[in-house]
């Protein structure tokens, strides 16, 4: 019997005693590929010796100094290296453990920065709907998940949502993508002139979204247009990269291959690849110069921002995702893992969209190929996908999200970085069979 609350209870976990390279073995020997990165965390995959060297390094300078009274080099030098590689305009770090974490103080930022130039009325947030952006309160009332929101709605802060840039189903037929991005910018705008041109503070979006839709990318021009939104009326964009980011996607940040720049970018999962809990807020000079010349404070903060062993995991996992061959691997593998799918299943009566960018690959289930009907959520096909794969010997990542309406069942991937050519035909593989015996159970 265990004695701990696990997310769902009484399912009878396996036990996982050890991880290398791309996978964990448990208890009883079986060993699995994770080729999800759990929840697109572990990006180098597991037991990565130059990461667990340099925690040890640090474990043997200093672990914990309390960062009201101290900074620490190796925190420094994860800020340098992060700013270093985010796109011009990004300039400062923002420390934190996680990433809803990542996401309330990014929310803070925003609400501060309006308070410190004179703008106390601005107040609305608006995100998408099927969003996630953690679940603490904040964050959790920010995304747009109905199912996730349902039962703590009356406890969560007002906030509004508008449609994703959801293609696959949302893009009409005829229209487009240049059309559908103005349509969706349009209905930005019109949000946001209901709820008054002065009053919103922020819009926040995944750039490619996760685990709500699975591996969705924007159509191009769609962030561009709502840069453009934005900036008409003084509104503050943050995007969420907790899981697109890192170099998931193909570059270090997903917003890389939309040209433009947010005020504030949250990151999590991959920077710490699972070796360590550990999130950021990267911010523009205009919010940082803001908090300077205003009350001299971010008035926030948790106990552990900044931890030292965490920064040194992160600092050697952002210095290997430097390595040319890193970024290049995830774009050759990422490419061999969508062909993959495709061949394998692309002609699938109920395979409906396999999408992605870089190792973030998505497959949506439907009943029916033409209408794009979803399967009905009472079969919980995504529980016995993932069932049937881990059986397989393959972590995946299932999720069904019917309850919104209208995307159904999909299984998103994300395995490490350092994956071979054959490993992702495993994948593939089993993920292709268990796709099917879930159909058809
Ligand atoms: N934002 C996004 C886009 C996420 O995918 C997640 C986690 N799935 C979070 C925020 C929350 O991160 P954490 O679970 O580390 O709090």
């Amino acid at each position: 019997m265990s004695r701990i609350l696990h997310r769902t209870i009484g399912i009878g976990l396996p036990t996982a005693v050890a991880g290398e390279g791309i996978y964990i073995t448990d208890r009883e020997g079986r060993s699995y590929i994770d080729g999800s990165g759990g929840a697109a965390v572990s990006c180098l995959g597991h037991n990565h010796r130059e990461v667990l060297e340099a925690m040890k390094a640090q474990m043997g300078r200093i672990s914990y100094a309390h960062t009201s009274f101290f900074t620490t080099d190796v925190a420094e030098r994860l800020a340098e290296q992060l700013v270093e590689l985010a796109p011009k305009g990004l300039d400062y770090v923002y420390l934190v453990s996680g990433g809803s974490e990542a996401v309330e103080a990014a929310l803070k930022m925003a609400r501060q920065y309006f308070v410190e130039i004179g703008q106390p009325q601005r107040r609305h947030i608006i995100a998408r709907r099927q969003s996630y952006h953690g679940n603490t309160i904040g964050a959790l009332a920010t995304g747009g998940n109905a199912w996730r929101r349902a039962q703590f709605k009356p406890i969560l802060p007002e906030t509004h949502h508008v449609s994703p840039c959801y293609a696959y189903r949302d893009m009409q037929v005829g229209e487009t993508p240049e059309a559908y991005a103005e349509r969706l910018a349009v209905e930005l705008e019109a949000k946001i002139v209901e709820l008054g041109v002065d009053k919103v503070m922020a819009f926040v979006a995944e750039p490619v979204v996760g685990a709500t839709l699975g591996a969705v990318g924007p159509v191009a021009d769609y962030f561009k247009r709502v840069r453009q939104v934005c900036d008409k009326y003084g509104i503050l964009l943050i995007l969420d990269e907790v899981m697109c980011g890192m170099g998931r996607t193909g570059t270090i940040f997903a917003l890389q291959q939309e040209g433009i720049v947010p005020e504030l970018v949250t990151i999590a999962k991959g920077l710490g690849g699972g070796f360590q809990p550990i999130g950021a807020v990267l911010l523009s000079e205009k919010i940082y110069r803001a908090f300077a010349d205003g009350s001299g404070l971010f008035q926030h903060g948790h106990t552990y921002i900044g931890h030292p062993i965490a920064a040194a995991a992160a600092s050697k996992v952002v210095e290997i995702l430097q390595r040319p061959e890193t970024m290049s691997n995830v774009a050759k593998m990422g490419e061999r893992l969508q062909a993959g799918l495709d061949a394998a299943l692309g002609q699938s009566p109920y395979v409906g969209d396999i999408r992605g960018r870089g190792l973030f690959r998505g497959v949506e289930l439907v009943v029916d190929k033409e209408t794009k009907q979803p399967f009905d959520p009472s079969r919980k096909l995504h529980s016995r996908i993932k069932r049937e794969s881990m059986q397989r010997g393959l972590m995946c990542y299932p999720m069904g999200g019917t309850i919104d309406g209208i995307n159904g069942d999909h299984v998103l991937l994300a395995p490490p970085y350092i994956i071979q050519p054959e490993q992702i035909d495993l994948i593939v593989e089993r993920l292709a069979a268990a796709i099917n015996a879930a159909v058809a159970g």
